[in-house]
């Protein structure tokens, strides 16, 4: 190899996940490269659904979710797919999300993801005041949506976990509902609205505002594909696609859905896959939409951003290399119209993204098995963008030794 300056910090993946690492070591005094192969927030985190949601403690392995399967899974087109190519490969991972809904691993998992929770908000928090992001940030609640007191009722354990954490929220009919989103059909009947969740304006525009407040505090960015990784005595070889290598320091793997090819050549066998989901951004002026609205029934949630209005979710198993189904996006695309009569349906652009999923819902940040001088940050599912800032400490802390303020031996990737 060449030998060029080693570099503190590689962090290999310029998601939220890499770009909020990269803060926080700039923060603590570290020199952060973040390297990937396409940009800066191209891939998940470009499109998500730009939700901080603080309040989604529950594991998606709960009986709920899994009773809700076999219905699921009969529409093609529903909220949860497998593809049935991929359903060979998947089923490891399904007998582990299975598992996962057991009682005793949602309960040691709620306990895990809550104090994660705490974490996230407060340094979400602190990261949009030192950078100066609060611009890119809505302050302005989500309405959680049903169509029958029923469905309001099946509620009530989210309620619980949501009380626990002291997330005010409170359930809305009638004519507040109708103030708070005009022009819902009347088969939404009820509501639960949480004032103080925040959505930001765009999550493209946020994850790289970050980027450009690590790059301000000293960090650089590199276009490049890392193939392969070195660990040495007291540093980290990282192989380019283009055959030449660097040597960095210590290395943080935050490359997403596609992590795994890097750790499992080093030992570490994480079951790490994808839950693929789909959207459409309209045009803004598509619908009068007052805030973010979650269709939890259909899987699908409506954000206002400042470029649009975003429709989408769902999951689809189906890994990595199989092409899209933009089918699945305009069937949320007609669902949501029949609910919010008058939405204009054209003119939008259809997307798909990679969240990387762990079993148990929980992400995987930890030194890996052979060295500790690399350290994983991953698996963030449905909920990279709210944990992305409390990750980027956790993993500060991690690099520099401080001490941890909570405990993440839940988030170990050898827990498998
Ligand atoms: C439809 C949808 C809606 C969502 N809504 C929300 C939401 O409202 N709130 C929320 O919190 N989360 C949401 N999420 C989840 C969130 O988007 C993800 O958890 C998050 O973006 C993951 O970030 P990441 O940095 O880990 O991965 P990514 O953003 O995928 O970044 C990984 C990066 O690694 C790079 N990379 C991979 N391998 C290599 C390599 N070998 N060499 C170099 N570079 C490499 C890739 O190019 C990529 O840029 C949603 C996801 C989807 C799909």
């Amino acid at each position: 190899m060449a030998e060029t300056a080693t570099i503190d910090v590689a962090i290999i993946g310029a998601g939220i996940i890499g770009l909020s690492t990269a803060f926080k070591l700039q923060e603590a005094g570290r020199t952060a490269v973040l390297i990937d192969r396409r940009g800066i927030a191209e891939e998940t985190s470009r499109g998500n659904a730009g939700a901080f949601a603080f309040s989604d403690v529950i594991p998606m392995a709960t009986s709920g979710v899994l009773g809700k399967l076999p219905k699921w899974l009969s529409d093609p087109l529903g909220p949860l797919t497998i593809r049935p190519e991929y359903l060979p490969q998947i089923t490891p991972w399904l007998l582990r999300f299975w598992r996962a809904g057991w009682p005793d691993r949602v309960a040691a998992s709620l306990k895990a993801q809550s104090a994660m929770m705490r974490i996230a908000r407060s340094e979400a928090e602190a990261l949009i005041a030192t950078a100066g992001l609060e611009p890119l940030i809505r302050r302005d609640g989500v309405l959680e949506l049903y169509e029958s007191e029923a469905e309001l009722r099946n509620t009530a354990r989210d309620d619980a976990a949501k009380a626990a954490e002291g997330i005010e929220f409170r359930h809305v009919r009638g004519a507040e509902l109708a103030e708070l989103q005009p022009s819902l059909s009347p088969k939404i009947t009820a509501a639960t609205f949480i004032p103080k969740w925040q959505t930001v304006q765009d999550p493209y525009d946020y994850a790289v505002a970050i980027g450009r407040a690590a790059m301000d505090r000293g960090a650089s960015f590199r276009q490049a594909e890392i193939v392969q990784l070195r660990p040495q005595d007291d540093s980290v070889i990282l192989e380019l696609g283009d055959g030449s290598a660097l040597r960095a320091r210590q290395v943080v793997v935050a490359a997403g859905a596609w992590s795994h090819r890097l750790t499992r050549p080093i030992g570490d066998d994480i079951p790490l896959e994808t839950e693929r989901g789909y959207n459409t951004t309209l045009p803004g002026y598509s619908f009068d939409l007052r805030r973010q609205l979650v269709f939890g029934g259909h899987g699908f949630v409506v954000t206002p951003l400042a470029s649009g209005i975003r429709i989408g979710g769902a999951v689809e198993l189906g890994g990595l290399s199989l092409p899209p189904n933009f089918k699945r996006a305009d069937a949320m695309l007609q669902k949501a119209a029949r609910y919010m009569p008058g939405l204009v349906t054209t003119g939008g652009t259809q997307w798909m993204g990679f969240r990387p999923s762990l079993p148990d819902s929980l992400p995987a940040i930890g030194f890996s098995r052979r060295s500790r001088n690399i350290v994983y940050a991953f698996g963030h599912g449905h909920l990279g963008l709210t944990q992305s800032a409390g990750t980027g400490k956790l993993v500060a802390n991690l690099l520099t030794g401080a001490a941890q303020p909570i405990d993440i031996t839940p988030f170990s990737p050898q827990r498998f």
